[in-house]
């Protein structure tokens, strides 16, 4: 790694889990276009679940998830009664009954509301759905406010047979400094259980770029983490948007790494994951080679959305809760962020979407060409833009834009084709902008996570 050459696009950009990103969406999208939207989900297409629960016990400090203390019973009941509520409103719309392939339990802490809460909400997606045989149902779990007893019902009473877990960082120091305090010990102990329960894909968060890590130590907490035999890793990097999460300003800036810094944590953890076997997936994902992720990504089958990469081929997302951003043929729709206004939204029966924006033939073209770039590190325009009978000379312009990361070695064009070469993997978002029709950073105000 040249850390000189990298760090000149450390620049905020979008992590392009969709395309256009939800920046772009607008309040001109509501519950009426949303519900005519939800027409046109039909039975030839397979279909993805995302169920998002906003509690947690406490806030952690680096959070940039949409969640908030929650910790009655009551909130909860009401959330689930609501939750339901919405799915059933939903259904109302459907042409026919969606074929099920995938659910996702987000957040938030899921658990938090119980497993008896989530049965009830699994049950109102199986009176419209049907789940079929095989369906991946993968659920957040954080370890310190899951019981064991809790963990064993997940598989036997929700089908769930993929779980992850959020570990950070392993350091006492930096757990301090981040408000999560979760000893090794007790990872461990609710790993055992997940496998003890026959949940056999696991995955294991990280962090990089959280205050006080120095490259060391956080290589220390890889290879902690890598005891626990995870079928998959996540490397996130640390998004300080405190003007985005109010909460990130109890981490002190001071106390953050700098881009020097934040390189050689990824370089050391990537390092130690490729030493004990795993593939380096995508932009931030690291897999077992003979799991399914790495096979889909050697097959060109993988795909990323909302929850990042995954090996799920759905074109449909139907997501329910605060602020959970759906997938439709015509467009993406997201529900009201803060959980109180979504609660009183489907309270008065109507959907709670909060924003969207609907889809053109570009965007569509435009999202396959940033979607294979973000997951194969590299693209046939002639190629794509033949799938979906459009003129490949108007990418020229794109082409230029790489210029600067050709330069220095990063990607490589031959012809109509793009190629993200290794030493430029960690900047791939850079590359994908070039392809961004919308992207115009606010340097006051990012929206986005810096590229290391
Ligand atoms: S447990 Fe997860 S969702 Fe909840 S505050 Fe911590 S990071 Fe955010």
């Amino acid at each position: 790694m040249d850390p000189a050459k990298l760090l000149k696009y450390d620049q905020r950009v979008p992590r392009y889990t969709s395309y256009p990103t939800a920046v772009q969406f607008d309040p001109s999208v509501g519950p009426e276009q949303h519900g005519r939207w939800l027409q046109r989900v039909g039975p030839e297409q397979s279909v993805s679940v995302y169920l998002h629960v906003p509690f947690c016990n406490e806030l952690c400090w680096y959070c940039g998830c949409n969640t908030q203390v929650g910790r009655h019973d009551s909130t909860f009941g009401n959330y689930t009664d609501l939750l339901c509520r919405e799915i059933d409103m939903a259904a109302e719309f459907f042409s026919s009954r969606p074929k099920v392939t995938w659910v996702h339990w987000g957040g938030g802490t899921p658990s938090s509301i119980g497993v008896d809460r989530m049965a009830r909400i699994m049950a109102a997606v199986q009176r419209h759905c049907d789940l079929l045989d095989g369906a991946e149902v993968a659920v957040e779990l954080d370890p310190r406010v899951l019981s064991l007893d809790e963990l064993a019902r997940l598989p036997r009473e929700l089908g769930v047979n993929r779980a992850s877990i959020g570990v950070q960082d392993f350091n006492p120091r930096v757990q301090a400094a981040i408000n999560r305090t979760q000893p090794y010990d007790l990872v461990a102990a609710v790993v055992a259980r997940i496998r003890e329960e026959g949940i056999a894909d696991l995955n294991l968060d990280l962090m990089y770029g959280l205050p006080h890590q120095r490259r060391e130590d956080f290589g220390d907490t890889v290879d902690q983490a890598i005891t626990l035999r995870p079928e998959r890793m996540t490397l996130f990097g640390y998004a300080h948007v405190p003007w985005m999460f109010s909460h990130q300003n109890l981490i002190k800036e001071a106390d953050l790494p700098d881009g020097d810094e934040r390189l050689a944590l990824f370089d050391e953890a990537l390092r130690r994951l490729e030493a004990a076997g795993y593939v380096h997936i995508g932009l931030d994902h690291f897999a077992h080679p003979d799991s399914e992720l790495a096979q889909a990504q050697r097959e060109g089958r993988m795909h990323r959305n909302f929850q990042g990469y995954t090996t799920d081929p759905a074109p449909t997302l139907l997501a329910f809760g605060a602020s959970a951003i759906s997938t439709l043929p015509d467009g993406f729709v997201q529900n009201l962020s803060a959980a109180r206004d979504y609660m009183a939204a489907i309270g008065e029966s109507h959907l709670a979407t909060a924003r969207g924006v609907a889809l053109s033939d570009d965007d569509r073209l435009r999202a396959r060409i940033i979607e294979r770039l973000m997951c194969d590190f590299e693209i046939d325009l002639e190629a794509i833009c033949g799938q979906f009978g459009a003129e490949v000379a108007q990418f020229a312009p794109d082409l230029e834009r790489l210029a600067p990361l050709i330069d220095d070695d990063l990607v490589a064009v031959d012809g109509w084709k793009v190629r993200v070469l290794d030493e430029g993997r960690m900047l791939v978002r850079a590359a994908c902008v070039a392809f961004d029709r919308y992207h115009a950073p606010d340097p006051e105000r990012p929206a986005h996570a810096r590229a290391i």
